[in-house]
């Protein structure tokens, strides 16, 4: 068992040399449930790292009260939180051989030899590290060499997994074999992990839940499906989805046109109820690229192509629309040249309407 709850945390630090004061997360309330991944994603400085730390008990939060299982466990040391942390630089002890990286740790902590060796061995087998227990962290792979880390972890069986952009040292291809690998091990292991990555194809891949931050802010916490449907706000709607969603100005002229430039388009029925508010008002118009077809339709508008690039099962079509700069993302098939006038239509039922701002 190990829930994590976090109860209105703040973390502010002061800078010592010049005297102010910085706060990296601030009134952060959320609960981790018992064997979750869950994943912290935002962009680097949003204070992902600090709060891992917090969870690990190598930060003290300014503010608010952490609980593992129930338990207050704000003066309570690391050592006796039961957490193991992989880094982003992992560090292995070059002189030792792979065996002796993953048991190193529990001869530390006076374990009998024979229950090493068995959590070794359990570790080594998940892992696919049998062959390469006899040698030295030089003589493997990257992704070989981060195996051992996440083994190291392992061998603790601890209640809670931190990982702290693990796989950012690794090349595109083996961190996407390593995504996968990630997901079996939290299967067979059955362990609470909470993962931090700047990289919002591995939160939403890894993840089941997620928290979303910005600026030392939670902006949202759901499930992958439900931050690509249902974005709180423009950042998440911005962060979440490659390439990044579209935004738009507009006006939602009456309850049944929105306005765009000098289109007019009907609203769909799934958003006419959630306009009222709007009516009358400017809006921000959220539209994913792969919500823009090259046809008409229902939201359609004449644009001249500046760029398409071809990525082969799609492309993508740069184009201006009512003076911003707008991305569709089209079949590969769907060939169209820069400066050619195309009819390019929104799906209008995909929208997102945000306040502006
Ligand atoms: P992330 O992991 O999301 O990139 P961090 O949690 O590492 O972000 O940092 C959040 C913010 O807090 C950053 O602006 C960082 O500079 C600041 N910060 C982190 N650790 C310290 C520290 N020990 N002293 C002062 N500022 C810090
Ligand atoms: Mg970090």
């Amino acid at each position: 068992m190990a829930t994590i709850v976090f109860d209105h945390i703040t973390k502010t630090f002061v800078d010592e040399k010049r005297g102010g004061t910085f706060t990296a997360v601030k009134d952060a309330t959320f609960t981790i449930n018992d064997k979750e991944f869950l994943v912290f994603v935002g962009p680097s400085g949003c204070g992902k790292t600090t709060s891992l730390r917090m969870i690990a008990g190598l930060e003290k939060q300014t503010e608010g009260n952490i609980y593992i299982d129930d338990q207050l466990v704000n003066h309570v040391h690391p050592k006796d939180r039961d957490i193991a942390m992989v880094f982003q630089d992992y560090a292995l002890y070059p002189h030792m051989t792979i065996k002796e990286n993953l048991s190193f740790g529990l001869k530390n902590m006076k374990i009998d030899k024979s229950i090493i060796d068995e959590k070794v061995r359990y570790a080594s087998t998940i892992l696919g590290l049998d062959d390469l227990l006899e040698r030295k962290p030089k003589e493997l792979s990257g992704g070989q060499r981060q195996r051992v880390a996440l083994g190291r972890a392992i061998v603790r069986d601890p209640k809670v997994f931190l990982f702290d952009e693990p796989l950012s040292n690794l090349d595109a291809k083996l961190r996407v074999q390593m995504r996968i690998e990630l997901a079996e091990l939290h299967q067979r292991l059955g362990a609470t992990i909470v993962y931090v990555t700047h990289d919002q194809v591995e939160a939403m891949t890894l993840g089941e839940r997620i928290v979303v931050m910005n600026k030392g802010e939670i902006q949202q916490i759901a499930s992958p499906q439900e931050l690509y449907a249902k974005p709180a706000n423009m950042f998440v709607g911005g962060f979440i989805g490659s390439p990044a969603m579209n935004f738009l100005d507009g006006k939602i002229v009456s309850g049944e046109y929105l306005q765009v430039g000098n289109s007019k388009w009907p609203l769909a029925p799934a958003l006419k109820q959630k306009i009222a508010s709007y009516i009358g008002k400017e809006v921000v118009c959220g539209i994913r690229p792969e919500h823009i077809r090259l046809t008409e339709g229902d939201g359609h508008a004449t644009v001249t192509v500046r760029v398409c690039e071809h990525l082969g099962s799609e492309n993508l079509v740069y184009f201006s629309l009512n003076g911003t700069n707008t991305i569709a993302k089209v079949s590969g098939e769907s060939f169209v040249q820069a400066g050619e006038e195309v009819t390019v239509s929104l799906q209008i039922d995909k929208i997102h309407l945000f306040d502006k701002t």
